[in-house]
């Protein structure tokens, strides 16, 4: 429906994958965009937190004023077309072969695709992106850094030279 209101209330957690694609499109340094959420008891999706100066982070978009996205503006998505993984998919998910709801669906109109196919193409992707990346995590939680240092680490993993 393009109500942005999710756009304005959630951490929006990224993928490296997201990262560079946004970086790509953007030509910013992921460090301006990029940051942390912690104290996160649940997550829907299973995106992996990091040890980030030695307390677990959820990586997200860095917020704007309040929780707004920092991609957001009245006229829409800036970056629409390499929007993250997490806003491509929301807010469904695919259960037992059905797409079904998140349960963070902020949606003001309860709202269905009338063509499946892409959200089923995205949600696929999303989840092999979010594999990757667990296993990523894995890795740097055995030591752990700074968020620049995560961000060289992940990104080089994720997209070797
Ligand atoms: S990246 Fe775009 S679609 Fe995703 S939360 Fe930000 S403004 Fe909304």
């Amino acid at each position: 429906m393009r109500c942005g209101v999710c756009c304005l209330i959630f951490g929006v957690c990224v993928t490296p994958f997201d990262i560079i694609r946004i970086a790509k499109a953007t030509g910013k340094k992921p460090i301006e965009f990029v940051g942390m959420m912690s104290g996160v008891a649940k997550v829907e999706r299973g995106e992996p937190t990091v040890l980030i100066d030695n307390h677990p982070a959820l990586i997200i978009l860095r917020w704007g004023l309040g929780r707004m996205c920092p991609f957001y503006s009245e006229a829409g998505c800036v970056i629409y077309d390499d929007r993250p993984m997490v806003c491509r998919t929301y807010p469904f998910m695919v259960k037992k072969g059905k797409l079904i709801d998140t349960q963070s669906r902020a949606c003001q109109v309860c709202w269905r695709p009338e063509d499946e196919s892409g959200y089923r193409k995205d949600i696929k992707q999303h989840t092999k992106e979010l594999k990757a990346y667990r296993k990523i995590a894995d890795e740097w939680n055995k030591k752990g850094g700074s968020l620049e240092e995560f961000l060289a680490f992940a990104l080089e993993r994720a997209h070797p030279r």
